[in-house]
């Protein structure tokens, strides 16, 4: 609802709903419940999107991918009866791009290896998920589908790679907490972060390959890498891009929404969205000096 706002939408966003709790349920497949061995055969399965293997695969995994195909299917056909192009092979890739992502993941995790933060990050856009939402996005919207757009959306343009390098370094910056955002000006306090999922962040990488550096300096790093993400993000929103107002705006959104997401509380709560939500569906609260 934050991203695509235009009431005409509905659609949309009932579809995007899909793919969308599909990425947080692999991201838990990679980071929580798979041995490498498995994960290692589910992302070849997806990468071949081969659909006689899943009797292979372990009973979990088998009906992740049943449901995934099942969604990529029906989206698929949705796009084509609306816009007369299918979409299947882009949709395919995008989600054997996020396994393959994942899997790297897990691999730097099982054998303890240290990327750099630059490495991690690259990985991390691709594995913040937001180019698979924002592909679907793409040809749910239907506007402009010609071979020249569907070549940029599924090389994961600069538009789609901003967005996700916000997204990954905020979720990444965790329970860091903002206290100023002023301009360059950015302090954070400090807290013990013990919830690091299998998956490693920037902030982590960032200190290991920088000897031991504060933490401070590792948030510095991400805000001045977001900073310059949403440089890109404001440049591909204001310059001609080939890609339609509407398709511009959800990237645009995606982006704006994504402090809200990450802006844990003492508590580990985000009280900013869930008012936000509130507010969003129930006339009865009140807007003004929560954010
Ligand atoms: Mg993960």
């Amino acid at each position: 609802m934050a991203c695509l706002t235009d009431p005409s939408l509905s659609e949309q966003r009932v579809e995007l709903t899909k793919p969308i709790s599909l990425i947080y349920i692999i991201d838990d497949i990679f980071d929580v419940y798979g041995t490498l061995d498995e994960l290692i055969l589910f992302t070849e399965t997806i990468t071949r999107w081969d659909l006689a293997a899943m009797g292979q695969l372990p009973e979990y995994m088998e009906i992740c991918f049943k449901a995934l195909d099942d969604i990529t299917n029906e989206i698929s056909y949705k796009v084509y009866k609306k816009h007369g192009y299918n979409p299947v092979q882009s949709l395919r890739n995008a989600w054997t791009s996020l396994c393959k992502a994942f899997l790297v993941e897990a691999k730097w995790f099982a054998s303890g290896h240290m990327p750099e933060a630059e490495e991690y990050l690259r990985n991390g856009i691709e594995s913040s998920g937001v180019h698979v939402a924002l592909a679907h996005f793409f040809f749910l919207l239907g506007h402009g589908i010609t071979k020249e757009t569907v070549e940029l959306i599924d090389g994961n343009p600069a538009i789609i790679s901003s967005t996700a390098t916000i997204l990954r370094l905020w979720d990444d910056l965790g329970s860091a907490k903002l206290i100023e955002l002023c301009g360059n000006l950015v302090h954070f306090l400090v807290q013990d972060e013990n919830q690091d999922g299998k998956d490693g962040s920037y902030i982590h990488y960032y200190m290991k390959e920088h000897r031991y550096s504060a933490a401070e300096e590792a948030q510095k790093s991400a805000i001045n890498k977001i900073s310059d993400a949403w440089k890109r993000l404001n440049k591909e929103c204001l310059c001609p891009n080939p890609f339609s107002a509407s398709f511009t705006r959800a990237s645009l959104n995606l982006a704006r929404m994504v402090p809200l997401m990450y802006s844990y509380d003492d508590n580990q709560r985000l009280p900013s969205l869930e008012h936000f939500i509130e507010s969003l569906l129930s006339e009865s609260v009140p807007t003004e000096g929560v954010y």
